[in-house]
């Protein structure tokens, strides 16, 4: 796949994989014409499974957000989907970004040799010393706590750092409640600021994150009231804060209605808000939608005999539906690879079929069943699905489609038991939103290349 029609590709990043026109169904399609002709020849591994990346879905994102939430900057939280042609287009487009780790940050300031480091904010709120005396030397200065030994570890290796204290806030709906790792509770901050002011540290605003996957966009005015207290209580400090960062946690479906209710909330608690600069920190809003998977179906079986074998964890969960699977199937991909997103995000996925005996007229006619769908690790704990709806007829050698599959999948895909990673494919979509994204990118990297 990924030499798959590379005769309209362009580089406009050397380092990087050719770019092409139009929409994913097309290059999906395109990428399982060429595994079949891999095939063919007798390639090795010719069907592999790989993602198509449409960027100019990443750029709609960004044109929603500044037309919903104009006045909060975003700052892409990297470790969602730290692909490097979506970190090109976000750098060129004027984010910030989100960094948790050393890595992140040398990636983000690598991209385009351009990135000043101001437009980082390191916010990881337990750092080891080391990666807060590198942001030091790397001049990321503005970075989040929520403990005391935080503040010593900062004094010690980076004292002119820029501290943004994140509390903690109601994340009870959200999918990842990341509160029970992070954020400190109202009670404990002023102690926390006057530690801070007792060694001469800059604190310069307040973060929370509402929790990963949020459901429910109302827990932002609650969120944004604590900010308001926090903002209050630096005052009794000595401080007076200029920055509130409002986390991620935005859904795709959700995002109007939770821009509304951020949009009420600053005007309620922060109505003079001049000085002060607001960021936020969203992940999978921006590439969630823009990433598809295809993966060929390289096996499939009946299910096992009922109920005497010595049925596996998911297996039980299969026999435990009234409906029973008729046909398992499995994939070159699985949850050890891009399928990850289902035991760390709590992610279900919907496959659909993209192509049947290298046809891509799939009839509609066809009669959908109960089956469950399994990755190709040698682990029972490897199942995609463990009951979807899928025709009952599909063979060997068939492609299956997942769509939204760029938020916490690629980044956190392993090669256990010798299966790669999915490669991605990349195309600007179609219309004049891929015009646009291309010239984006290209006076980005011209821009670059002048920087040397
Ligand atoms: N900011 C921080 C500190 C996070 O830990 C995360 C996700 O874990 C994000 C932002 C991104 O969240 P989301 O992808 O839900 O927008």
């Amino acid at each position: 796949p990924s030499s798959a029609s590379s005769t309209n590709g362009e580089r406009l990043f050397p380092s990087l994989p050719p770019l092409h026109y139009g929409h994913s169904d097309l290059h999906l399609r395109k990428g399982i014409m060429n595994a079949s002709h891999l095939a063919s020849e007798g390639e090795v591994d010719a069907e592999k499974a790989f993602f198509v990346a449409d960027l100019s879905k990443v750029y709609a994102q960004y044109r929603r957000w500044v037309s919903c939430l104009p006045e909060f900057k975003p700052y892409y939280a990297v470790k969602c989907n730290p692909d490097p042609f979506v970190l090109r287009l976000l750098a060129a487009l004027g984010t910030g970004f989100d960094c948790a780790s050393n890595n992140e940050i040398s990636q983000v300031l690598q991209i385009g040799g351009s990135i000043s480091p101001d437009r980082i904010i390191f916010a990881n709120p337990c750092k080891a010393l080391s990666f807060i005396r590198n942001s030091c030397k790397m001049g990321v200065d503005m970075m989040t706590f929520d403990n005391c030994d935080e503040l010593y570890k900062v004094k010690r290796v980076h004292p002119n750092a820029k501290l943004v204290v994140r509390i903690l806030t109601d994340d009870t709906k959200s999918l990842c409640q990341l509160g029970l790792k992070y954020g400190a509770p109202l009670s404990t901050v002023p102690g926390l600021l006057a530690k801070a002011k007792e060694l001469d540290l800059n604190v310069i605003g307040v973060s929370f994150h509402v929790g990963s996957g949020c459901y429910d966009p109302s827990v932002y005015m609650d969120a944004i009231r604590r900010a308001r207290s926090v903002f209050d209580m630096g005052l009794n400090a000595g401080y007076s804060f200029d920055l509130l960062d409002i986390g991620g946690g935005f859904e795709d479906g959700l995002f109007e209605q939770g821009a509304a209710v951020v949009k009420e909330a600053i005007d309620q608690y922060f109505p003079d808000r001049r000085g002060i600069r607001m960021i936020a920190e969203p992940g999978r809003f921006f590439v969630a939608k823009a990433f598809s998977l295809a993966a060929n179906i390289i096996a499939r079986r009946a299910p096992f005999p009922h109920p005497t074998c010595n049925w596996n964890e998911a297996a039980q969960q299969i026999d435990a539906e009234a409906d029973q699977p008729s046909v398992m199937y499995y994939i070159n991909d699985g949850v050890y690879g891009a399928f990850n997103c289902i035991m760390f995000d709590h992610q279900t996925v919907q496959p659909y079929v993209l192509s049947l005996d290298g046809s891509f007229h799939v009839p509609s006619t066809e009669i959908q069943t109960n089956c469950s769908v399994w990755g190709p690790t040698c682990d029972s704990i490897d199942c995609v699905c463990p009951s979807t709806r899928l025709p009952s007829s599909l063979r060997v050698g068939d492609w299956l489609g997942f769509d939204n599959m760029g938020a916490y999948t690629v980044c956190a895909a392993s090669q256990f038991n010798g299966f790669e990673v999915s490669k991605v494919i990349y195309t600007t979509g179609g219309g004049a939103a891929a015009t646009e994204v291309r010239n984006i990118l290209a006076a980005f990297a011209s821009a670059s290349r002048q920087r040397g």
